[in-house]
């Protein structure tokens, strides 16, 4: 009778009112966000992507020494809103809103609010390509889709 499930990933559960819980817990900024594959503050991106300074420089103002923020326009090293907000202060100080995180190497645009999709947008991949092999010391994976369909579709069928 009380055959246990081999399956231990399927999450069936309706999120929509936990989500909202999460996303009070975390305090909104993170979460399931999409990212975006665009924004209008990217032609403003001049500055040489290829080359930014490495994930464990210090933020410039205070030393805090990881998990820091790169702004994009100028390369400063910065800190985030969790540690001395300096990135943020450098976004209102000189308007530079696109910023790539050395914790997750994700790209955000504080004028949108959002984040960008940086494995995407031709001109943000570069950032996160020398990013990432800074951190890691090889190149990133190539994200793959399929990957997610074939877990779905697992489970054999026996007659
Ligand atoms: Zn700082
Ligand atoms: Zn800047
Ligand atoms: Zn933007």
């Amino acid at each position: 009778m009380a055959g246990e499930a081999c399956s231990s990933s399927s999450t069936a559960i309706p999120e929509q009112f936990e989500d909202e819980e999460e996303l009070l817990l975390y305090g909104g900024g993170s979460g399931w966000v999409e990212p975006r594959t665009w924004c209008e503050h990217l032609p403003s991106l001049t500055s040489d992507l290829s080359h930014i300074p490495t994930p464990d420089t210090s933020c410039f103002r205070c030393h805090h020494p990881a998990e820091n923020w790169v702004c994009l326009f100028c390369k400063d090293v910065l800190c985030s809103r969790f540690i001395n907000k300096h990135m943020l202060e450098h976004y209102e100080q000189k308007g530079h809103c696109l910023a790539l995180s050395y914790s997750d190497l994700s790209v955000w645009c504080f004028t949108c609010d959002a984040y960008l999709d940086a494995q995407v947008i031709q001109q943000l991949r570069i950032a996160y390509e020398t990013a990432y092999l800074l951190k890691f010391g090889e190149a990133p994976p190539v994200r793959t889709m399929e990957c997610m369909l074939l877990e779905d579709t697992g489970a054999g069928s026996s007659s």
